[in-house]
């Protein structure tokens, strides 16, 4: 068998998740707030009066309509994915051959690997300065000496929680002649979108994803945010009936209520606050500013602290060994009463109580 795979597939592991059986999951920066019970039920019902026997629109016109009033940006500049994970696959599918230059700053989001390892690419990842604060600069001539497809921007970045500023994301825009990815999967938690710079870039593509400030990771959908030129390149490779109805029609009851369902972003927004001034006072861990759901930090105690909270049922992320980052540890936040507990018993590992 091993002599009919391709060669770049061979080497990568399946991307298989065990389903978390813990009291508490932070370990993939999902909403604690399950999404609301009366939406559900509005969801059901329209369901029930939906043809099932029928191939979901293949375009989904209602879905662009709600996206394009949460946005702002016109439905011909915007096209979704079954998660933005797929629009990922569908960006390098589209502008990646073989060989071809893709640009990512690290440590960043996994995925952008996976799929430039899959498309054959050859994937620069700048390692980050000191304090995990992006290369620009190395980024910058990393896509320009390559002639890089790609250039990924995480922001906030995941795992890392770093913030790009504005004048280095246009720094970046106007410097390097591939297609810039701005990854926003964040951004509800950090509120200054770049989106508005898509009037004066054209090769840029905004992700977006409806897995975390909207509490939807179980639904799968994403969507992308462009020129309309790039937005139909991207529709070439599309499957045709990509995202299922159920997905649409859960997604549009979403947008259309996202005043309710974003009220979470302030209590979230407050855990984490809350959160990043307790484990200030802990010794040995060295933290770093956040503007996302989860907290990042290293620590000679990670996997000290990783055992304890699993040993109490509790199942944070760390970086082991293989990883880019070993000995960090991330989580986001759960419920208030969650991060009591978690607070508390990294306290315990970091004060030798445990
Ligand atoms: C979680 C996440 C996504 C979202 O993936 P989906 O496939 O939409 O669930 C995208 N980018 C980053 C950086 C993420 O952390």
């Amino acid at each position: 068998m091993e002599s009919l795979i391709r060669k770049n597939i061979q080497q990568l592991i399946a991307y298989k998740v065990d389903a978390p059986q813990f009291e508490i999951v932070v370990n993939a920066n999902e909403s604690p707030y399950d999404f609301p019970m009366q939406l559900k039920r509005k969801f059901c019902d329209e369901i029930c009066n939906t043809d099932l026997n029928r191939y979901p629109e293949a375009c989904f016109p209602e879905l662009i309509a709600a996206i394009s009033d949460y946005t702002g940006v016109p439905g011909e500049g915007i096209i979704c994915g079954s998660g933005s994970d797929e629009l990922i696959a569908m960006i390098n599918q589209a502008f990646v051959d073989p060989g071809d230059v893709v640009v990512s700053h690290s440590p960043s989001f996994a995925m952008y690997d996976i799929w430039a390892t899959i498309a054959n690419a050859r994937h620069i990842m700048v390692p980050d300065l000191p304090s995990h604060i992006p290369d620009v600069e190395g980024l910058i001539a990393a896509a320009c000496e390559n002639q890089a497809k790609l250039l990924y921007i995480c922001n906030p970045n995941n795992p890392t929680g770093y913030i790009f500023s504005r004048a280095d994301i246009v720094k970046i825009l106007a410097a390097v002649p591939s297609l810039v990815i701005l990854d926003e999967a964040y951004i509800e938690f950090f509120g200054e979108s770049g989106v508005d710079l898509l009037e004066k870039y054209p090769r840029l593509l905004v992700l977006r994803t409806l897995s975390k400030a909207f509490g939807l990771a179980g639904i799968r959908c994403g969507y992308a945010l462009g020129n309309s030129e790039i937005i139909d390149i991207l529709y070439k490779v599309k499957g045709p009936y990509n995202l299922n109805v159920l997905t649409q029609k859960l997604a549009v009851i979403a947008l259309k209520n996202c005043d309710a369902i974003l009220r979470n972003l302030e209590i979230l927004r407050a855990e984490r606050q809350n959160a990043m001034q307790v484990l200030e006072t802990f010794p040995g861990l060295t933290l770093y500013p956040s503007g996302a759901n989860f907290i990042y930090f290293e620590s000679d105690r990670a996997e000290a602290i990783y055992q304890a909270l699993l040993k109490r049922n509790i199942l944070i992320k760390r970086f082991a060994e293989t990883d880019v980052t070993p000995g960090s540890i991330r989580f986001s936040m759960g419920k208030p009463q969650e991060n009591q507990k978690i607070l508390d018993i990294i306290r315990e590992v970091v004060y030798n109580e445990a």
